[in-house]
């Protein structure tokens, strides 16, 4: 009889997809073809489509710009080519038992199954305050009732409130900015006339902190010009829903401001619920070997990926840089435990350097402006509309769902010590 060793990646965004068709692409057809022992990917996840969260500051201001067909895309299709070896399931991972090396899925379909692996990817990010910016560990459709929810109230909308004065806050502050005011014309600093009084509230001194001062003074430049006015060094200390739909904001000096749409935008949460506490770090993120990135303590041929461990800055270019350093620990790991599942390899491991802030960032303000950064160079503004302000590189996401992304395996040479 043949045995069935189960790959099970948790989560499919950026992370779980690369893992999964970089698996299937380099790393399977390279394990060893024997009748005794078969090799299956089960990708899990709660929505059959993914979102592309990057596109999300655009999609959120207007479904003109950033159709939802566009936004969502189905997972499932994009594994086809690869047949019986791989098999998705609609469902959210809540629980894992690392000792029995099993998890447990609550399946959309209402059943609950337990999956046994043999090795284990723990792909399941991080989710954004408000469902309009990422997927929540529950199905696509929420995030769609969101965005529903908002484009109604944009539509007579008189003030706005964005708190955080991060990147994703800039972004969806720009991409209001410009589709409710315009933008600004030559020589005007402002646009003639503000339809919607957005203002971004951050409680540091400045824009986009961890990039250099001109940078973020330019990007406050930027939002004026789409009639967006940013508060400093000011915190919401609460937030409350009144009758009519508007909501009260309680700043830290007890003002009050009542506003008709809030939105708030700082900080991320690990979607790490099923992980127990034994293996994660005191904000719930996953703790892993930073450098090799299996997380030891969870017993052999474990790695977390992506936003959800603790290896990362969550931005995409972590994990595209950090896949193919994972894959090539999961094939030292299973080649290893071939015939022998507690056999480890011998030998150096890949291993992951991290990023800097100002590696790579690019940042739209409006539809035509930006700010930048690649590998610590400024980037002029009509770079960042190039490469990603003109379009949010919206087509470029087929290819997360259909592994063109990972069409050329990234090999790794054993450096001589
Ligand atoms: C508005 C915004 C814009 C951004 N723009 C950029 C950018 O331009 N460039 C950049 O580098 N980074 C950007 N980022 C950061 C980037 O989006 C994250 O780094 C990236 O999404 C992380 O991918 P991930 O696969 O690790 O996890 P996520 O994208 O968070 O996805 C996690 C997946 O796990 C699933 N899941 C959750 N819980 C479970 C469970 N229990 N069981 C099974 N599945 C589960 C979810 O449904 C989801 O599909 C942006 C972030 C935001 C919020």
């Amino acid at each position: 009889m043949t045995e069935t060793r189960h790959i099970l990646v948790l989560g499919a965004s950026y992370a779980g997809l690369g893992s999964a068709h970089y698996f299937l692409k380099h790393v399977y057809p390279q394990l060893p073809s024997d009748p005794k022992i078969s090799y299956k990917a089960i990708l899990v996840d709660p929505s059959s489509k993914w979102y592309q969260r990057h596109a999300s500051p655009r999609a959120a201001a207007s479904p003109e710009l950033v159709p939802a067909d566009q936004v969502f895309l189905d997972i499932e299709p994009g594994f086809k080519q690869y047949g019986e070896v791989f098999c998705f399931v609609q469902g959210k991972a809540s629980s894992w038992d690392p000792e029995g090396r099993k998890v447990v899925v609550q399946r959309a379909d209402g059943a609950e199954q337990t999956i046994a692996y043999h090795a284990l990817i723990l792909a399941t990010g991080t989710k954004t305050y408000s469902p309009l910016f990422s997927l929540q560990g529950t199905a696509h459709t929420d995030i769609q009732a969101a965005l529903r929810t908002l484009h109604g109230q944009l539509t007579t909308a008189k003030s706005i409130v964005i708190a955080g004065g991060g990147a994703t806050g800039v972004e969806v502050a720009g991409e209001l900015g410009e589709t409710l005011n315009g933008a600004a014309g030559w020589f005007a600093r402002r646009p003639s006339s503000i339809e919607t009084e957005i203002t971004l509230i951050t409680n540091s001194s400045t824009l986009l902190p961890g990039l250099r001062p001109d940078i973020a003074t330019q990007a406050e430049t930027y939002l004026n010009r789409v009639g967006v006015e940013v508060r400093y060094s000011t915190k919401v200390s609460s937030t409350h829903e009144l009758p009519d739909g508007r909501t009260k904001i309680v700043l830290h000096d007890n003002e009050q401001v009542e506003v008709d749409i809030y939105i708030p935008t700082m900080g991320a949460i690990p979607m790490s619920e099923y992980v127990p506490d034994h293996l994660k770090d005191e904000k719930g993120y996953v703790k892993q070997n930073n450098q090799t990135l299996r997380v030891d303590a969870a017993g052999p041929r474990v790695y977390a990926i992506g936003d959800v461990g603790t290896y990362s800055n969550n931005r995409i270019v972590d994990i595209f840089n950090s896949v193919p350093v994972m894959e090539t620990n999961l094939q030292r790991d299973l080649l290893a435990a071939h015939t022998d599942v507690n056999a480890r390899p011998v030998g150096q491991d890949r291993l992951y350097v991290g990023s800097k802030s100002e590696d790579l960032i690019m940042i739209p303000i409006g539809q035509s402006k930006g700010v930048g950064v690649v590998y610590g160079w400024k980037v002029p503004s009509w770079f960042v509309w190039l490469i990603k302000g003109r379009d949010y590189m919206v087509p470029k996401g087929k290819a997360n769902i259909d592994g063109s992304n990972w069409a050329k395996e990234m090999p790794w040479k054993v450096k001589e010590l």
